[in-house]
């Protein structure tokens, strides 16, 4: 595909307003997810987006877990189950099998979007080297990483995309030690970016933002490749919240600048909204203590902990070389003459 075909693709399939939207549904009624539960509605924004001529592969986790229990699915495309670390190689399978099946004159030429999605134990920890590895490919899949910062389906434990104290049932605080989580939250997507020059589009998301969420599923489809999505999920259960406030808490990711969303689109990083407003000084980010003191995981943070926090969020802001995204700091490498 040329550069200005792949261009006029995500051109048409950017929606302007949330009244554009499909009113079709391919993931409908049927799952247990629990109530507020912001990945179920990821999924469902991304089957609304992809569309019926498509294929969702889903690791072990949550939305493996409630969306497909005891002869029970909601899921109205296609779907197929992989293991909890396999969510790399089943993109490449299956985006390979089409491939072959359509170049054999099995199947029908036509476009079939493959979305697979993990979850950030499968897709951040365990699955991190099969989606690596997928991603250097020149197959035509989404991996979608819907992150509740949890291994959510075994009772909250801890992963390396909880965030940084946050309680979970590997990471109870206690008198001798308050802070059990130390470790800061990995940036998934820049990872992705520096590391697979095959990758023509990358995002970040959180549900709370519909518009933004399905225009970004739709684009990473028609950019084509191996793309990638990270969603940041609200999770009542995990997180300790009235289920009433997941959307709120997802604006309040945002709002703090604690989640950043943004899009990598052929080599440039544009920011979305109000993201792109808090990187140029139009919005003032708000308190990360307003997103952190609604959520019973934090409730065992003292001021110096949110002071730290706060600390590491502003650098991001006022001191990272890609505001919000890279710490890195362009330097002159200097070639030896011989
Ligand atoms: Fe959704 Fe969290 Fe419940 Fe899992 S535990 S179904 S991610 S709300
Ligand atoms: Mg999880």
């Amino acid at each position: 595909m040329s550069e200005i075909e792949r261009n006029e693709r995500v051109y048409k399939a950017i929606i302007k307003t949330i009244k554009d939207t499909p009113l079709a549904e391919y993931y409908t009624s049927g799952h247990r997810t629990c109530q507020g539960c912001e990945s179920a509605l990821l999924m469902r924004y991304m089957a609304k987006a992809a569309g019926p001529r498509t294929i969702v592969v889903g690791a072990t986790g949550c939305m493996y877990v409630a969306n497909t229990t005891y002869m029970t699915t909601s899921w109205v495309v296609p779907w197929v189950h992989t293991q909890l670390g396999g969510s790399g190689a089943a993109a490449l399978g299956t985006a390979a099998a089409l491939r072959a099946l359509m170049r054999k004159g099995k199947i029908k030429e036509e476009p079939i979007n493959v979305v697979v999605f993990c979850g950030d134990l499968g897709c951040a920890d365990m699955g991190l080297s099969g989606v690596s590895n997928a991603m250097t490919y020149d197959y035509n899949f989404l991996i979608i990483l819907y992150d509740n910062e949890s291994s959510a389906n075994t009772d909250i434990q801890e992963t390396s995309m909880t965030p940084y104290g946050a309680q979970t049932s590997f990471s109870r605080p206690g008198k001798q030690k308050r802070i059990m989580k130390r470790r800061w939250k990995k940036s998934v997507v820049p990872m992705i970016i520096a590391g697979h020059r095959n990758v023509k589009y990358a995002a970040t998301l959180t549900p709370a933002y519909p518009l933004d969420g399905i225009n970004k599923v739709r684009k990473a489809l028609s950019v084509g490749g191996p793309t990638f999505i990270h969603s940041l999920d609200p999770c009542p259960k995990g997180w300790d919240y009235d289920p009433m406030y997941s959307h709120k808490l997802g604006q309040l990711a945002v709002e703090t600048g604690i989640w950043p969303l943004y899009e990598y689109y052929n080599g440039e990083i544009i920011y979305n909204e109000p993201t792109k407003g808090i990187v140029e000084g139009r919005i003032k980010r708000k308190p990360v203590n307003e997103y952190l003191e609604k959520q019973g995981r934090f409730s065992h943070f003292t001021e110096e902990d949110i002071e730290y926090f706060q600390k590491m969020v502003d650098e991001m802001y006022e001191k990272w070389e890609i505001p919000g995204i890279m710490p890195i700091k362009s330097i002159n490498v200097k070639i030896k003459e011989s």
